[in-house]
């Protein structure tokens, strides 16, 4: 892929291996005092910490605008209301989840305690992307902190401020140890660093540099959670409400400019409506107003320059093997503006069809049967999000357990990130492991399983030596052996 120059460029800072050195060292004293807190006193002060971001608000939306273009109607809903939302979910179970959890025991065992504790697993590495550069390292941070760790976050080198930001504004609080979220600035260098300094990584970004991540890891035997690409297949049955269909298609792939991982990238439409919905989604897409300063704006600009070769490349594959594209110009290439585009009469062999777009393309491709759609979406290597639209809810849902995805909607294009009890990943290569739900939070804990021998003091157990014949028969009653 060519990358044309524009006016925007990445973040030159780039982090030392001694800075990178100094911050893990720090993160690691900030991780030893951290673990020792209970759970009641993470959760009060990072509630606190929350409170006192939300609190700069106005900072958060100019500075979040500024390095993606987004209306700030986004901001407040996708990135900090989002926010609030898990931030109130986990803190509400983190205690009975992160807790100690009393084991069952043989009856013959009657006279020791059993019980599992979750421990901290000490530094995460948190790696991010730029689409959602506030939601995705503060959510995992606060997820990773909760359960009792420290943070070095390496956040994409095209929205590096928001991730200072966060890292001051955090640091300002004086609410946590000194250096418990650290920000590693730079590129992928700083990446391989963050993973070989850190005891786990959770890392968001394109599959392509998931499987390096995940082979880097692997390789010191550190545990890694991947949030990769998708390729959301929206599958439209004949007797679905196509009005709110087809606003749902049209927000669900150009909001945040189409740069959402779990967005709608292709619709497919049962034939007898195909007509009809495409005549209701050409005005709504048409109705988009798209604008660079944030107010009053649907739509703002792409965060990533090559976006904009990728996805005319494949509006002109389309174009070339028989669709219809309405739209899809590039309208300012020095501020990555590039107008929402419908590839209608869309076939699989298109590359955007099967390609990750992230950008405000909606192709549209006919089918015979939700059915033939659902095998479609199954073939592909991706497994991130899906949904299925109509108005027989029983026949969604038989459709939806079908589908080979981790997020599924009925009726319900993408809104999983805010259900902090959900628990947010793909399957295939969209991904492993899972952030949010209850095996979000332990994720980031490890279990060590307690025995107690509560009586008698100072008695041996009865199966320790010396070992004789009676001593094994009488055990072997005991074990209820024949
Ligand atoms: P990317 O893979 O290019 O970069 C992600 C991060 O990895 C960046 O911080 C980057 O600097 C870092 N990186 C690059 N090379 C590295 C290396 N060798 N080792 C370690 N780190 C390295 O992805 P992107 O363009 O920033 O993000 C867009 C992608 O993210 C899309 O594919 C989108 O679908 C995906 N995404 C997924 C989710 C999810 O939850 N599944 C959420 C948001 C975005």
């Amino acid at each position: 892929m060519t990358t044309t120059m524009t006016g925007r460029a990445p973040s030159a800072l780039e982090a030392t291996p001694a800075e990178i050195a100094a911050k893990a060292a720090a993160a690691r004293r900030a991780a030893a005092v951290w673990r020792r807190a209970t759970i009641k006193q993470r959760v009060t002060a990072l509630r606190a910490v929350w409170k006192a971001l939300a609190a700069r608000r106005e900072e958060i939306r100019a500075v979040v605008h500024e390095e993606t273009g987004k209306p700030l109607v986004e901001v407040d809903l996708m990135e900090l209301g989002a926010a609030g939302l898990l931030v109130d979910w986990m803190t509400s179970v983190a205690p009975r989840v992160l807790g100690d959890k009393a084991a069952s025991k043989p009856w013959s065992l009657f006279n020791k305690r059993a019980y599992e504790r979750r421990v901290p697993r000490g530094v995460i590495g948190l790696i991010t992307p730029w689409n959602m550069p506030f939601l995705i390292p503060f959510g995992d941070a606060f997820a990773a902190m909760l359960a009792g760790n420290a943070v070095l976050l390496k956040p994409s080198e095209w929205t590096t401020k928001t991730a200072l930001w966060l890292e001051h504004a955090v640091a300002a609080t004086s609410l946590l140890p000194e250096g418990l979220l650290s920000v590693v600035p730079g590129g992928g260098a700083a990446g391989e660093a963050v993973i070989d300094a850190t005891d786990m990584i959770v890392f968001t970004g394109s599959t392509k540099t998931g499987r390096c991540v995940a082979v880097r890891a692997a390789g010191q035997l550190k545990p890694s959670v991947l949030e990769l690409g998708g390729k959301h297949p929206m599958i439209v049955l004949a007797d679905a409400s196509l009005e709110r269909a087809a606003s749902a298609a049209t927000w669900a792939a150009c909001s945040n400019a189409g740069q959402v991982c779990v967005g709608v990238e292709r619709v497919f439409v049962e034939a007898e409506v195909y007509e009809r919905f495409v005549e209701l989604i050409r005005p709504k897409v048409a109705a988009l107003r798209q604008k660079l300063d944030g107010v009053d704006a649907d739509l703002g600009r792409m965060v990533f320059p090559p976006l904009l070769d990728r996805i005319t490349e494949q509006l002109e594959d389309a174009r070339k093997k028989g669709a219809r594209v309405i739209g899809g110009e590039v309208l300012d290439r020095e501020n990555l503006m590039i107008a929402p585009a419908l590839v209608l009469d869309a076939r699989m062999d298109m590359k955007i069809m099967t390609e990750e777009s992230f950008g405000p393309v909606i192709p549209i491709m006919k089918v015979a049967r939700a059915e033939e759609a659902v095998a479609l979406a199954n073939a592909g290597s991706e497994g991130l999000a899906a949904s299925v639209w109509t108005t027989d809810l029983a026949k969604g849902e038989a459709l939806a357990a079908a589908l080979e995805v981790g997020l599924v909607g009925v009726n319900e294009p993408a809104s999983h990130y805010a259900f902090g009890s959900l628990p947010f990943g793909g399957m295939k290569q969209s991904g492993m492991g899972r952030r949010h739900g209850e095996e979000g939070l332990l994720a980031f804990t490890q279990s060590q399983s307690v025995l107690v021998h509560e009586w008698p003091a100072s008695a041996p157990d009865l199966w320790w030596f010396p070992y004789n014949e009676k001593k094994a028969g009488f055990l072997r009653k005991l074990m209820g052996l024949p």
